[in-house]
């Protein structure tokens, strides 16, 4: 079936996919040839020895050079999976994750999810015959949760540990510290960079292994003047690129889908235009959210007199390699998790990337040949603006999620676990707060029984406190589709041609309780339709969204399940489900500002309702939200209407009911207050110490 048709894809998109349909596979080489003409091959016999010889190793090398896909095998090859430990292979992306495993699957003869797999959240392939393994880096971060001593592995490979995310790091330390208790596990670091001595040195001075590169030098241009729009600006470098360079394909980094969809439409569009005055030009998007037999097609060389143009995210600039690429266009820009101190939240935000990263994205160009790279941006900005490497996830993001996994391991003092770069003390102490409030942790910090039940779900920690509740409340049932529903992308879409018939559609759905209740709404209708492709197409809904979410909801009741938690239905009592809602985000809670818009509760912080919200002008008293979004202000995105109360009763350690003797005339109009003295840093400096 060709889904693209119900999930009403742009004209361009589905032309797209038929033209690259019809090539098919053309290869010249056979899958032998190929990895015999990595880099890597000749000096394999010179790797299997130094792993034999050493227990950790840190391999260099260059992006293509087979660290991926061949290492793993040469693993096996070298007879450390024949006692029935696994290779594993960790992916900071799940992308990444699943294009390698099924590069890897065909190399090594296998259908994907036998003898080679991946596991990513929601979504196992493996099978007890399974031998290589790959996995986004939080799955095995999760695996060392239910064994500390990972006894399923023979062979543990870090990859892509330059781009240091979180679980990378937090993997870093536990590796650390395994591999004294399993002398016989194999641990392999690898980097497209240069931190490599950086790694060699947290690791005891194990050896560093370099595979020598195979580039061409690349030409690099800058623009003279900086850019004010850089998507125009780079639909424009493609456009010249493509009629006056020579052949080669062209590789250009956005910062996510939205622009990506929209870079390709303008290509198509002004493509079109032009007619026969023009070679062809195959415009190939890649993002995550992409399915993947159109992610695939990145990897099939253009036809003859065709050029190939992959506009895609930073995901191209290590984990996955294209060949033939000749020509790259880089912005500089790319979306990162940011933590918001104020908030107490992440949220993704487009930043410059850093140096290191521009040097990485203008190798793309020099693999095949010599090559050009034309950054958008100057050379001054280059040299001034731009940090030399990208800042640690680690010391950036929430740490909410990974000091709940790691207390739940049993590693009690945060301060003094062996962090390459320690995050800061702030933010340690910022998560340890929250998930007191939330009464994952106790007074001394140590985890409470919900806070064990907590970590056992691949979610944030709110939306595990929400769903665990919601069993106590009666409504785990319709939580637990909610809960679905949020994780995955926007279920609504607006193509631009039909917004208002769109926008009616949805309206139909809308709940005078709010988002959360909506969302519900759209589930139970789809389920009435037998999860229906053409009910989805009619009313408007992403049938891909919509199968994610009853996926998602599948793994969560398994898991559900093991803990013998049980599934209950509030039916109409919509207060349960509100309150189970509050139960776990209560801290993102606002009250209706008398001049406009709303103030959370917490810090007084101006917010308004998203105008695609179901309470968008209906302005109730007390709201809350699930996430803020900034564009133009900060505005609320999925949003509920509350009773106060709930605040006090389902979060007493954060919130009291004001005492009337003590306000003045101004607080008393507010009747519910934040505990902030609770959480003064010199108490919660307490929480990260060790009981007794
Ligand atoms: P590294 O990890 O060193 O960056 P990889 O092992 O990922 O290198 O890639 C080695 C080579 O394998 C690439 O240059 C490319 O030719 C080929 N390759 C990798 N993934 C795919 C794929 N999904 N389809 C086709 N070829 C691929
Ligand atoms: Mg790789």
């Amino acid at each position: 079936i060709n889904m693209s048709a119900f999930d009403g894809a742009p004209e361009w998109k589905k032309k797209a996919e038929k033209k690259t349909l019809s090539y098919g596979i053309i290869s010249n080489k056979s899958i032998k040839e190929q990895r015999e003409s990595l880099p890597i091959y000749r000096l394999k016999k010179e790797l299997l020895e130094a792993v034999s010889k050493n227990q950790i190793l840190v391999v260099v090398g260059e992006t293509g050079s087979g660290k991926t896909t061949q290492m793993v095998q040469y693993l096996v090859e070298l007879g450390l999976t024949k006692n029935g430990g696994m290779v594993g292979c960790t992916q900071p992306r799940r992308v990444a994750a699943i294009s390698v495993a099924k590069r890897v699957s065909e190399e090594y003869g296998c259908a994907l999810g036998e003898e080679v797999g991946y596991s990513i959240r929601f979504d196992d392939m493996t099978s007890p015959s399974t031998k290589i393994k790959f996995q986004t880096d939080g799955m095995l971060m999760r695996e060392y949760l239910a064994d500390n001593d990972l006894r399923r592995y023979a062979a543990i490979m870090l990859d892509e540990a330059h781009e240091r995310t979180i679980h990378t790091d937090v993997l870093f330390g536990l590796l650390k510290d395994l591999c004294k208790r399993r002398p016989d596990l194999k641990i392999i670091v690898t980097s497209a960079t240069l931190d490599a001595g950086k790694f060699s040195e947290y690791f005891f001075n194990c050896p560093i292994f370099t595979i020598p590169g195979r580039t061409f030098p690349v030409e690099i241009l800058y623009v003279k003047e900086p850019e004010s729009d850089y998507l125009e600006a780079a639909i424009i470098t493609v456009m010249q690129i493509h009629l006056d360079q020579p052949a080669g394909d062209i590789l250009v980094f956005l910062t996510g889908q939205e622009e990506i969809d929209a870079c390709c439409e303008t290509l198509f569009t002004r493509m079109e235009a032009l007619g026969d005055l023009a070679p062809e030009l195959i415009i190939l998007p890649v993002y995550s959210a992409l399915p993947s037999e159109m992610q695939s097609r990145i990897f099939e060389p253009a036809p003859t007199g065709a050029r190939k143009c992959v506009v895609a995210t930073n995901i191209a600039e290590a984990s996955l390699t294209i060949d033939g690429i000749y020509y790259v266009v880089d912005p500089g820009f790319s979306k990162q998790k940011v933590f918001n101190p104020k908030l107490g939240m992440d949220s993704l935000v487009v930043t410059p990337i850093s140096q290191a990263s521009a040097k990485q994205r203008a190798g793309r160009a020099g693999r095949t040949a010599s090559g050009k790279c034309f950054r958008l941006y100057t050379e001054q900005a280059f040299k001034t603006e731009m940090l030399p490497t990208n800042i640690p996830e680690i010391q950036r993001t929430n740490l909410g999620n990974v000091v709940l996994q790691l207390k739940a391991m049993g590693i009690n003092d945060l301060i003094g676990f062996d962090f390459m770069d320690p995050p800061p003390v702030a933010t340690l102490i910022g998560a340890l707060e929250s998930l007191f409030a939330l009464g994952a942790l106790d007074e001394e910090g140590l985890l409470t029984r919900l806070g064990r039940k907590m970590a056992e779900f691949p979610l944030e920690p709110n939306l595990s406190k929400m769903l665990i509740l919601s069993v106590d409340l009666g409504c785990s049932d319709e939580i637990l589709t909610i809960t679905a529903m949020l994780s995955v992308e926007n279920p609504f879409y607006r193509p631009r041609d039909k917004q208002a018939q769109a926008d009616m559609r949805k309206a139909k759905f809308h709940q005078a309780e709010g988002d959360h209740l909506t969302l519900l709404t759209v589930y139970k209708a789809w389920e009435a339709a037998k999860f229906s492709n053409p009910w989805c197409f009619e009313n408007f809904v992403q049938a891909r969204s919509m199968r994610r979410a009853q996926d998602v909801r599948k793994q969560l009741v398994t898991i559900m399940d093991r803990y013998r938690l049980l599934l209950l239905s509030a039916g109409k009592n919509y207060k349960l489900i509100g309150k189970a809602i509050t139960a776990g985000f209560f801290t993102n809670a606002a009250k209706k500002d008398p001049q406009e818009g709303y103030r959370t509760l917490v810090d007084q912080n101006p917010v308004y309702i998203h105008p695609s919200s179901a309470l968008f002008q209906k302005n109730p008293e007390y709201v809350i939200y699930h996430e803020l979004v900034l564009t133009t202000k900060e505005y609320m995105r999925n949003v509920m209407v509350i009773d106060a109360k709930w605040l006090v009763e389902l979060a007493p350690s954060f919130y009291k009911s004001a005492d009337p003797n003590k306000m003045t005339r101004a607080k008393k109009k507010e009747k519910i207050e934040p505990l902030h003295d609770r959480f003064n840093p010199k108490d919660a400096w307490r929480l990260s110490r060790r009981k007794g």
